[in-house]
């Protein structure tokens, strides 16, 4: 069919013009200029989708990541693969596919942080790991990371005790979850450090991203021996593994009948930093038969009114949520996007990225818009959110989390509005255990009691067994209470790495 890219090279999306291997940009992260690195070509399944009916995750896996990560060898590439989905995954398939209230939804929340975000963040540091080998780094690579709250523990859970990694994690206070947080400030490892900031996501992502393209910063570092990466969701090392679950869900699909070879699915996904939606582009440009692309917001609606209108702005209140993980104004990866619709111009993207960063908004042109047409936005409301909850358990008994019941309350709208019977997969990303008040408060009512009262409860309603994750945290010693202001961020990074301030 189509030949395989021998020598895929990436390429930022502003157009610096450099060529990097895949390896130099996963431990990169970011490209020098701002911009996130995209392959130069696009790479096409070089096999059917039938033809791997039957075979496991790790198969996927592999013929989705050799097309991309070409500068790894079969033995290195099967090796990550093989240590990042194991027994950390509570089901042995490591997705779980779950029929209710006429969709299917995908469960990314089988490894050890209960959030899809453990998809990638399993094999991204032996991917790093590989990397600095084939690219003679010998020094320390440092992790910076802001999340919305599940990246973080992801990130950490990830990188605990990966020799020659630092990791520095970065989440707003009083805007994640309570177990997000509590998992996050037990979590053990020598080279973790995580702080409380004073301000929201956003805030954290920019000086993150500033950090990043300090060059006085990074020049210290270098003269330290210290090489900065990055975790989020922009490096091209999470980006990939994304693409393999929707491939592999479809083929499970497959496998069980519910779905003909060839037959088109949509896929709705409840977005935030837009890396999981755009995974499934990937790997609808790829060759997964896939309709379109339903494009989930919270109340935090960036994306929805963008695709209403073209116009992307984010000069607009910023709204906590139960949904926290997508109470983002700023979707870094929407930036891969805009590149691919202008035509893969880093002129224009450029342009529209300073735009956003210097008046918080930009167009995009007809030809960019119509490009999109693959994609669709919808948004929930926090009381459509919570009424959906209900709705799908009292209707299907299948209790789900408040970012995946974004998607299921917008796919449900979507299928009112549209007539469209295409078969849908919903990204079930987080596991309700994780938001266990939010989601239980929606059903029953839990007046007085407390976190544990609520997981305790939801055991019973769900018949679900309690995650491991949620029980290791149950008696474990907070270690991490460090909080700084936005401001002092880059401080504390020196001060973590033993650098003068
Ligand atoms: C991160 C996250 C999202 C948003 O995913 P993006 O890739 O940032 O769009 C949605 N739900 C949960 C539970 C998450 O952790």
């Amino acid at each position: 069919m189509y030949k395989h890219i021998n020598d895929m090279k990436y390429i930022s999306t502003r157009g610096d013009g450099r060529k990097l291997s895949a390896s130099q940009a996963i431990l990169k992260g970011l490209a020098d200029d701002g911009g996130l690195f995209m392959p130069e070509k696009l790479p096409v399944f070089d096999f059917e989708l039938k033809d791997l009916v039957g075979r496991d995750y790790k198969n996927t896996a592999y013929r989705i990541m050799r097309l991309y990560f070409t500068d790894y060898s079969e033995d290195e590439l099967k090796e990550c693969i093989d240590k990042a989905y194991d027994g950390k995954f509570d089901t042995e398939s490591i997705i779980d596919i779950k029929h209710a209230c006429g969709a299917f939804y995908i469960e990314l929340f089988h490894g050890a942080t209960i959030a899809f975000k453990d998809m990638a963040l399993s094999i991204l540091p032996h991917l790093m790991k590989v990397a600095a080998k084939k690219n003679n780094i010998h020094g320390r690579i440092v992790i910076l990371t802001a999340t919305s709250g599940d990246t973080g523990k992801a990130a950490m859970s990830g990188f605990a005790d990966v020799e020659g990694t630092r990791i520095i994690v970065f989440y707003p206070k009083g805007g994640v979850s309570s177990i997000q947080e509590l998992q996050m400030t037990t979590q053990k490892g020598a080279n973790v450090e995580v702080f409380a900031v004073h301000g929201n996501f956003d805030d954290a992502q920019a000086s993150v991203k500033k950090i990043f393209s300090d060059h006085a910063f990074k020049k210290l570092l270098a003269d330290n021996d210290i090489m900065l990466s990055s975790a989020n969701s922009i490096n091209i090392g999470r980006l990939v593994p994304q693409i393999v679950y929707y491939v592999h869900a479809y083929i499970k699909l497959l496998e069980a009948g519910d779905i003909n070879d060839g037959e088109k699915v949509n896929i709705c996904v409840p977005t935030g930093n837009f890396g999981n939606i755009l995974a499934a582009y990937f790997a609808k440009l790829m060759g997964l038969p896939v309709n379109k692309l339903i494009c989930a917001s919270n109340e935090n609606k960036v994306l929805f009114d963008f695709f209403k209108t073209g116009i992307y702005d984010k000069n607009r209140n910023f709204t906590l949520t139960i949904s926290p993980s997508m109470d983002i104004l700023i979707s870094s990866n929407f930036e891969r996007l805009i590149y691919l619709s202008c035509g893969c111009s880093g002129a224009k993207t450029s342009k529209l990225m300073y735009e956003l960063y210097s008046s918080g908004h930009y167009s995009a042109d007809k030809s960019m818009m119509k490009f999109m047409s693959d994609f669709t936005g919808g948004f929930a409301s926090e009381y459509e959110n919570l009424e959906n909850i209900k709705r799908v358990y009292k209707e299907s008994g299948y209790i789900i989390d408040p970012h995946t019941s974004v998607a299921s309350s917008v796919y449900e709208k979507y299928k009112n509005e549209s007539h469209d019977d295409t078969k849908t997969l919903i990204a079930a990303t987080a596991s309700p255990y994780k938001f266990a008040k939010s989601v239980m408060g929606a059903i029953a009512d839990i007046n007085g009691m407390d976190d544990w009262e609520v997981i305790e409860m939801l055991n019973k309603t769900s018949g679900v067994a309690i995650p491991k994750a949620v029980i290791d945290i149950k008696d474990a010693p907070v270690i991490h209470k460090l909080e700084c202001d936005i401001e002092l961020m880059g401080d504390m990074v020196k001060k973590v790495l033993g650098l003068k301030v």
